[in-house]
């Protein structure tokens, strides 16, 4: 099967008409969990999806077995704490190695952070990485969060239990109306530019957003009263 990747031409020509859609916590919905790993406000990755794909996320687990649950292993990233991140981690790395070319600038600054110019449909508020788990909390077997062939949604040179694990996500999350994105069978959207192309609406919906939690405006603010308040030499 073939697949455009993410950020192909043809997905990125893709028309969008914002709808204005809030975005909304993810916190509170039974035999939901979100990982640690999307909960990061510090690198701009926040629990939070719109209002739509979160009742579409609680709409998945009335699909799924009663015994199974889901864990958000990504959602939202903010469209301007990585641009910052990136320009500041860029600065570091060229004032400790001085005489660095622009290649190898980039290569070690990227090691460390992601390039914010690179389109991800995750700022969109539309975007959903997610995993199954037991009552217990435990991860199903659904393969490797890894960029490799084994991790396509339909790969054949998987296990059939992992096979079988896919399958009930797929159906919980097709059933709801998220689109999958078929190189990664734990990304699954809807209203951003990959579902358009997927499902051939018109136009997607959900536009890059910038939304940042009243947290991290916190204590961005009091980082900024430390720095005045620090004693001045002289
Ligand atoms: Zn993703």
């Amino acid at each position: 099967m073939s697949a455009p990747p993410i950020n192909a031409a043809v997905i990125l020509l893709v028309p969008v008409r914002e709808c204005d859609e809030n975005v909304r916590s993810l916190n509170g919905i039974g035999r939901l969990r979100v990982a640690s790993r999307a909960d990061q406000p510090r690198s701009g990755y926040l629990p939070v999806l719109r209002e739509q794909v979160r009742a579409r996320l609680e709409h998945a687990l009335t699909l799924l077995p009663n015994s199974l649950g889901l864990e958000i292993i990504a959602a939202y990233r903010s469209v301007e704490l990585p641009h910052r991140l990136f320009a500041n981690r860029e600065r570091k790395v060229r004032r400790l190695n001085p005489g660095l070319s622009e290649e190898e600038v980039y290569a070690r600054t990227t090691e460390f952070v992601s390039d914010p110019t690179v389109y991800s449909p995750h700022t969109t508020g539309g975007a959903v990485d997610v995993v199954l788990i037991d009552r217990q909390g435990r991860p199903l077997d659904l393969g490797e969060l890894r960029h490799n062939s084994r991790a396509w949604t339909d790969s054949e040179a998987i296990p059939p239990e992992q096979r079988g694990n896919r399958r009930l996500l797929i159906e919980a999350m097709s059933g709801a109306g998220f689109v999958n994105y078929p190189r990664e069978w734990w990304h699954w959207s809807y209203g951003d530019r990959y579902w358009a192309y997927t499902t051939g609406a018109p136009h997607a919906i959900y536009d890059h957003i910038a939304y940042a939690p009243a947290t991290h405006l916190a204590a961005r603010a009091a980082r900024l009263v430390k720095r005045l308040l620090r004693p001045r030499p002289g």
